[in-house]
């Protein structure tokens, strides 16, 4: 039916054709004109006659994309490591929601350009959400926010035109975390869970244990070092891999250290999704020797002062760093000291309290994020700018001359000297221990005198006195060699020792 009308209409199209020729011969008579109109008559005709059905298309033309991202077949199972036996299986894509170029060329598939990983960082507040579409048409969602973030998380989803999330991490049972994760096992088709092999007696973890039992899912236990099982790229694209990086312990004191840390690497890019590992997980991931290294470092515990020590954002070396933080949230995360040691590394901040969702995407060698990067001039929350007494000036004129004159590593003695002519005022100020990944925070109303000197005493048991203020956390310093920094309250690098 459909082909006899597609034919009458084209048969149309040449009688009008056929007249237009025929009034042009009368009026012109110029042989060439003639030539061009039946040169496009002919091309008019070619074009029509292979679109009618059964017909051959040209190159170039197929309505179909045909990249390779929407080929893949279920992978093979592969083993996810040591120490759980439950062998994953990667079921096939959905079909739907993929992120493949619109259409793609089947002569330049193999110079097209690589599909594209995309990762959003959603803003749900004080909590984490991350959806990634992995390039090779997976999807995986890490953490769920608050349970009130439910709808924000089903919807980005569902904007993305997924049904499906091939993998499903719970980093850790905390409210912020899975809260809405029961919300999105309803609503969506759910592959693999991957959880650590903890749980706790809240509602939040009940409500995520009962959607999964509705569904009959059950979780493989995350160790450090499990491989994530992942369909495979097609020949000559970049290659996708993922490796679980923690809990590397049975357990844990602080539930955030059971997090599931996982490193994603896309080509020559790789991000880390740190969940709320804090400290202890840190040590623990340096001492097993893994590959650390990421281009995007995801924060860990909401840019907390309890995660991202010094060692650890050493080895990640990240250029990038992701903050997933609610507005002026109870616990004052990110901590100033945070900000101040991905500054001071030269990291660019993204976070999602000022900027909302962040999204990056990766081809496979260059990273690309929706907004400019965070920068610290642009919130002026900082506690100093004022003056806190009759003869005390702050700003840079005082804090500029304040500098660490000295480091007793093995006493245990910081010695703080303000060169400049000017008081300077300290209040939330920083000295940070480099190796040792601790920082001590001056309390408000401390000054320092042009010229006067103060100690910062730490130690097992730290001598008070005058001029001596006490960092109450035993030993600090590691005598093998420690650097130190001193930050001013707005996160500036003060002073170096050695420097
Ligand atoms: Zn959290």
């Amino acid at each position: 039916m459909a082909e006899t009308l597609f034919v009458v209409s084209l048969l149309a199209v040449f009688v009008l054709l056929g007249l237009l020729l025929y009034n042009l011969i009368r009026r012109t008579g110029r042989a060439w004109k003639i030539g061009v109109y039946l040169l496009a008559a002919a091309v008019l005709a070619t074009g029509a006659a292979s679109a009618i059905p059964g017909t051959s298309l040209p190159a170039g033309q197929n309505p179909v994309a045909t990249a390779p991202a929407n080929t893949g077949a279920p992978s093979a199972t592969s083993t996810p490591g040591a120490g759980t036996g439950t062998a994953t299986t990667t079921s096939p894509r959905s079909g739907t929601g993929t992120t493949t170029p619109a259409s793609v060329d089947t002569e330049t598939a193999a110079t097209a350009m690589p599909p594209v990983l995309t990762i959003s960082y959603i803003d749900v507040g004080q909590a984490d959400s991350i959806l990634v579409e992995l390039p090779n048409g997976q999807n995986m969602l890490i953490d769920g926010g608050n349970r009130a973030d439910s709808d924000t998380v089903v919807n980005c989803i569902r904007s993305r035109g997924m049904k499906r999330l091939d993998i499903l991490i719970a980093t850790h049972p905390h409210e912020d975390h899975i809260g809405g994760l029961p919300a999105v096992i309803q609503t969506f088709d759910i592959g693999q869970v991957y959880m650590p092999a903890v749980t706790t007696t809240t509602n939040a973890f009940a409500d995520m244990v009962a959607a999964m039992q509705a569904k009959k899912l059950h979780a493989v236990a995350v160790t450090g070092g499990m491989v994530l099982s992942l369909a495979p790229m097609a020949a000559g694209q970049p290659t996708l891999s993922a490796t679980f990086l923690a809990p590397n312990a049975n357990s844990y004191e602080d539930l955030n250290d059971y997090s599931a840390v996982l490193r994603l690497v896309y080509g020559g890019t790789s991000f880390l999704f740190a969940g709320d590992a804090e400290t202890v997980s840190e040590r623990e991931m340096l001492a097993a020797g893994y590959n650390l290294r990421a281009d995007v470092l995801k924060v860990g515990h909401h840019g907390s002062d309890s995660s991202t020590s010094p060692g650890f954002l050493q080895a990640v070396k990240p250029q990038y760093a992701v903050i997933s933080v609610g507005r002026d949230n109870l616990y004052g995360h990110p901590a100033p000291s945070t900000i101040a040691a991905l500054k001071a590394a030269g990291v660019q901040i993204y976070r999602t309290d000022y900027q909302g969702t962040i999204v990056a995407t990766s081809d496979g060698q260059h990273i690309r994020f929706n907004h400019p990067a965070w920068t610290p001039a642009t919130v002026a929350t900082s506690p100093t700018g004022t003056t806190s007494g009759a003869n005390t000036t702050t700003g840079t004129a005082g804090s500029a001359a304040v500098v660490i004159a000295a480091v007793d590593l093995k006493r245990e003695v910081v010695t703080i000297t303000n060169q400049g002519s000017t008081t300077a005022d300290l209040s939330g100020w920083l000295l940070l221990s480099v190796q040792g990944g601790q920082h001590f925070t001056f309390p408000a109303g401390v000054t320092l005198g042009p010229g006067q000197t103060l100690f910062v005493v730490s130690g097992k048991n730290p001598t008070p006195g005058p001029g001596r203020l006490i960092w109450p956390q035993g030993n600090v310093w590691n005598n093998e060699g420690d650097p130190a920094q001193l930050y001013d309250a707005k996160g500036n690098l003060v002073s170096s020792y050695p420097r």
